[in-house]
Order: C-alpha cells, then sequence, then structure tokens
C-alpha cells in the first residue's frame, strides 16, 4: 500500500484573526523540544510502518517555514531516513510569504522539497492587514519568484474570498496576479468565520465589514469562470490545477485514500480508521518523551459512516464517485445502494449521473454541502 504522510508544524509567527486551525504563536522556546519529538515519533511510526512505500508528504501547519532551517532539515532528514520514500514521492511544503528567502528556498529543494504551497491569500496590503497576515502583497509577489529561481515549478498559492473589505474587482485583481505570477496551481477558499476567532467576536460585535452576500457570490463565480479561461482545471471544489499539476497528497484525502499524520494535532487515515494526535504542543512532546502514544482520539466509523465520507469526500472532486471505485472498496453497486440519493440530487441538478461515475454539476459545486447532507447515514 502507498502511503502519503502528513507533518504538522504547529507554529506560526502570529495568528491570522480569522484562523482556528492548531497553530500557536509566540512558542519559539518549544520548537527545539517540538522537533526532537517529532523526529522521535517519525522513527518510531517508520518502524511500524517499514512494509509500506510513501509517494506523498505533505509538511504543513501552522507555519513550517517559521521554524529555523536547520530544525527544518531536521524533519525532512528524519521522513527520508525512516520511511521508504519513492523516488517520484509529491514531496510539499507550506509556507508564508514573509518567512522564506531565496537561500531557504534553494536550500529546502536541495534537501528533496518539491513542492511549494504559499498562503498568499490576496494581493491587497489593506486586506491582508485586515486579516492579520504578516505579509504584504509585494512579499507574496516575492516569496513565488524567489521559489521559482530556486528551481521549485511546482507550486500553489493560496487565495481567499470574502475577506472583509473585500471587493470583486480586488479579488479579480489577485486571481488575475497568481496566474500572472505562471504558478501551477491555485487554491482558492471562501472565507468562514470560525467560533472562537478574533473575527467571530467581531462579527458579534457588528464590526466585521464583510461583503455583502451577492458581492461573495460574485467572487466565487469568477474563480469558477476566470481560472479555467486560464488553463486551470478545477479539480476539486476549491482546487484549480494546469495539466498534470494535480496535489497529489489531497488528491489521497479525497479519493479514500491511507495516510498518516505525525506531529501534534496531525490526523492519520488507516485501515479505515480515524485517528488524531492531541493538539497540545507540550502534551504531545511530553508524550512522545515518556514513550506513551500522543493519540487521543481514535475512531472506525461503521459502514454506514464509512460510505458517506467516501461520497462526499469523493464529490468534492471533479472526476467524482467512480461506480467501480465504490465496489472495490465496499463490494456494493453504488447506483443500486444509492438509488434513492441519486434520484434525489439528479432531480435537483446536483449531481450528473454517468455510466462509470456520478459528479457535481456546477450548480452543485457550489452547494455541494446539500448533496454530502444526502449520503449521511
Ligand atoms: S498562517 Fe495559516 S495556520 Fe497560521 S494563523 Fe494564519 S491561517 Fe492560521
Amino acid at each position: 500500500m502507498q502511503l502519503g504522510l502528513y507533518i504538522h508544524i504547529p507554529f506560526c509567527q502570529q495568528k491570522c484573526l480569522y484562523c482556528d486551525f492548531p497553530s500557536y504563536s509566540h512558542m519559539e522556546s518549544l520548537y527545539e523540544s517540538y522537533t526532537n519529538a517529532l523526529c522521535r515519533e517519525i522513527i518510531g511510526q517508520g518502524v511500524l510502518f517499514s512494509g509500506h512505500e510513501v509517494d506523498t508528504i505533505y509538511i504543513g501547519g501552522g507555519t513550517p517555514t517559521l521554524l529555523p532551517l536547520p530544525l527544518l532539515l531536521q524533519v525532512i532528514t528524519a521522513v527520508q531516513t525512516n520511511f521508504h520514500v519513492t523516488p517520484d514521492a509529491e514531496v510539499s511544503m507550506e509556507a508564508n510569504p514573509g518567512t522564506v528567502d531565496g537561500g531557504i528556498l534553494a536550500d529546502l529543494r536541495a534537501h528533496g522539497i518539491n513542492r511549494m504551497s504559499f498562503g498568499v491569500q490576496s494581493f491587497t496590503d489593506i486586506l491582508l492587514q485586515e486579516a492579520g497576515r504578516i505579509h504584504s502583497a509585494e512579499e507574496g509577489i516575492a516569496a513565488v519568484r524567489a521559489a521559482q529561481q530556486a528551481g521549485f515549478s511546482n507550486i500553489n498559492i493560496d487565495l481567499m474570498y470574502g475577506l472583509p473589505l473585500q471587493t470583486l474587482k480586488n479579488f479579480q485583481d489577485s486571481l488575475r496576479q497568481a496566474v500572472d505570477l505562471a504558478v501551477p496551481h491555485i487554491s482558492v477558499y471562501g472565507l468562514k468565520v470560525e467560533e472562537g476567532t478574533p473575527f467571530a467576536h467581531r462579527l458579534a460585535a457588528e464590526r466585521l465589514l464583510l461583503p455583502a452576500e451577492e458581492e461573495e457570490e460574485a467572487m466565487y463565480e469568477e474563480a469558477v469562470r476566470f481560472l479555467p479561461q486560464c488553463g486551470y482545471k478545477r479539480y476539486e471544489i476549491s482546487n484549480y490545477a494546469a495539466q498534470g499539476q494535480l496535489c497529489r497528497h489531497n488528491l489521497k484525502y479525497w479519493n479514500y485514500s491511507s495516510y498518516l499524520g505525525l506531529g501534534a494535532a496531525a490526523h492519520s487515515f488507516l485501515n479505515r480508521e480515524r485517528l488524531a494526535n492531541t493538539r497540545d504542543v507540550r502534551t504531545y512532546i511530553e508524550q512522545i518523551n515518556s514513550g506513551g502514544s500522543p493519540v487521543e482520539y481514535q475512531e472506525k466509523p461503521d459502514v454506514a459512516e464509512q460510505m458517506a465520507e467516501f461520497c462526499f469526500l469523493g464529490l468534492r472532486t471533479a472526476a467524482g464517485i467512480s461506480y467501480e471505485a465504490f465496489y472495490q472498496y465496499f463490494e456494493k453497486q453504488f447506483p443500486q445502494h444509492f438509488s434513492r440519493q441519486v434520484a434525489e440530487l439528479a432531480a435537483k441538478k446536483l449531481i450528473d449521473v454517468g455510466k462509470e461515475s456520478v459528479k457535481l454539476t456546477p450548480l452543485g459545486m457550489k452547494y455541494g454541502n446539500l448533496a454530502f447532507q444526502a449520503f449521511l447515514p
């Protein structure tokens, strides 16, 4: 079995005002002990998974590039030494503009990172400031160019729409700028105001100047229209790629493939079981150092839940749910097993039913949750 590895670096210089990811600022004093604990987990899991090949690695966060380079290289080396990484593996790293320069990027590339994903979010300074991002638009451009100069051809830019003060015009400018940078992959996410974040408090106090619903919808439509025109195929609800440049690691999530998560807050999906490590960085370090397990959640969904997960993850992709893949997994014929849901969703024009697969329509892509809910047990 080929395995994906996800490695979590839970540190950020400062929290973005919308972020509820497991990432923490002002933890510099733990960088070294966290790295050592992470490498210990890598070594231990490397033994347990010695029979597997690893064909994708994703080092995410947080902001991995906030770790001092020697620590980052220690993590990369530990993975390469302790897992059977295939020669053609996709090895991605997330980075925040403002935390990398040409020298760091060249070192990362020399140590086997072959895909960079930049959390740019927007190319409009005022929006970045309002969202609490640590970088400017210019630094976003500079980071991507530096990566290209360091020899990276496989680069992603993350963009957001629906940000406070954002207009359709400046979202269009950001899309255009991303395309002009000639990166092969662009991800586009709508802002969600998550509970407990500073944005949520501002929203409750009516101090968050979000775009009107119609304007936000126009931004979504613009991405859906503009990026394919520029040669980026929409292969997942939020992801667009030039020919052959799909993110192989993220496809594992949507294709219900196995992956092993390492580090605080990292999730795994193994043998149809879902596991999660503790989100607390200190607890994680203590657990590892005392020879214990950092796993704080473990559950095997029942078959009905597995089928639901399989369906709504698969439906996120342009390829949709393959009947053959569903059969391989569950030994059931998808069209018969879900005949009622398929008929309902097709009648609402949310899915296209084909001979070999079922896919979301453009309307279904827009209102994905309506389709996903239909498969819940
Ligand atoms: S850089 Fe990413 S992980 Fe860190 S606070 Fe901002 S959105 Fe969250």
